[in-house]
């Protein structure tokens, strides 16, 4: 099992806390993502949702998912499938829809699974978060799942943090992020080597900035990828070498930040007008939009060289 990251919690207190921490679910309906043999799946059926939705990739959980459905006082749906690849688009009732700057709906997404899961999940989810696609078609539905603690730590950074990095401005930018409690490694069997975070994350009624995802995502990496130096030097690598240092300058100035402030200390709007000066640049010349400074083989006959696109969720 180790080989999966497969990490189970026994002990009911802290499972409780888990789902306690997503609000209640009380008449709601609840898709766990990742059950395993069940563990929190038997607490969130105590707390009485209308429904309950478990999706879980590893088939020999099924004979205990089968036989905690044959006993659940409320429907429980298994699915046996890949998480990273499951649209919940028609998975919810349609009289749980709510308006997007309406109250949450009656559904949530719960889950403790692989941290190496986790983490590239929630980008693809504010990706779908963004454009009101998978769950979000039913309104701002909430989130509660657990992370490497200090993957969770980074998640809610503020500015001025030793943890703010892509993932703070990400995530803070869709989605209230709460960081609610640790439970230590030791809780786990078999035990990581890490403590973990629960974070509770709420979909905002208006992203801080309100621009396409890709664009948001190639600007955060980029400043971030000199987290220690001047913003200056990150938002130079946004375009090729015989126009950077230039556009850079042009581009902070359009924006109102100082070249030498560091990427830790910038604010989400900040990086909204960023973002916005990025784009006004790429209106008058398109192909800068392309432009990749990790995926570039050379820059001298750009652009007319391949350009590979990264994967928004790594090293992030
Ligand atoms: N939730 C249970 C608990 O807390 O005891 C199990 C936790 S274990 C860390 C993670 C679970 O997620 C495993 O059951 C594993 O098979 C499942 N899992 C891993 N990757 C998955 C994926 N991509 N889609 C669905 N389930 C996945």
């Amino acid at each position: 099992m180790k080989e999966l990251s497969q990490n189970f919690l026994m002990e009911p207190r802290l499972i409780s806390r888990i789902v306690r921490s997503a609000g209640s679910v009380k008449d709601c309906e609840v898709c766990e993502v990742g059950p395993g043999p069940g563990n929190i799946t038997r607490s969130i059926i105590q707390n009485m949702p209308s429904r309950v939705l478990i999706i879980e990739k590893d088939k020999r959980f099924t004979p205990s998912l089968e036989l905690l459905a044959e006993s659940s006082p409320v429907p429980l749906e298994l699915i046996f499938g890949d998480v990273m690849n499951f649209n919940l688009e028609q998975m919810f009732n349609e009289d749980n829809k709510m308006e997007w700057e309406d109250k949450c709906p009656q559904i949530h997404l719960i889950g403790n699974l692989p941290f190496n899961v986790s983490t590239p999940l929630i980008i693809r989810w504010l990706k779908a978060i963004s454009e009101r696609k998978s769950a979000w078609r039913y309104g701002r539905v909430r989130m509660t799942l657990t992370f490497q603690k200090e993957v969770a730590e980074r998640m809610a950074a503020p500015i001025m943090t030793r943890e703010r990095s892509r993932l703070s401005v990400m995530c803070q930018n869709w989605c209230r992020v709460e960081h609610k409690f640790n439970i230590p490694g030791r809780a786990f069997i078999p035990k990581p080597n890490v403590d973990v975070g629960v974070v509770r994350l709420t979909p905002l009624k208006k992203p801080i900035i309100d621009l396409p995802f890709d664009i948001i995502e190639k600007v955060v990496r980029s400043v971030f990828s000199f987290r220690q130096k001047h913003c200056i030097r990150g938002v130079e690598t946004l375009f090729p070498k015989p126009v950077r240092e230039q556009l850079a300058s042009e581009l902070l100035t359009a924006a109102a930040i100082e070249p030498s402030t560091r990427p830790f200390q910038l604010t989400v709007s900040e990086f909204g007008r960023i973002s916005e000066a990025y784009m006004n640049i790429c209106k008058e010349k398109p192909d800068y939009m392309k432009y990749n400074y990790r995926g570039q083989k050379s820059d001298d006959n750009w652009p007319f060289v391949e350009i590979n696109n990264s994967d928004s969720s790594e090293n992030i």
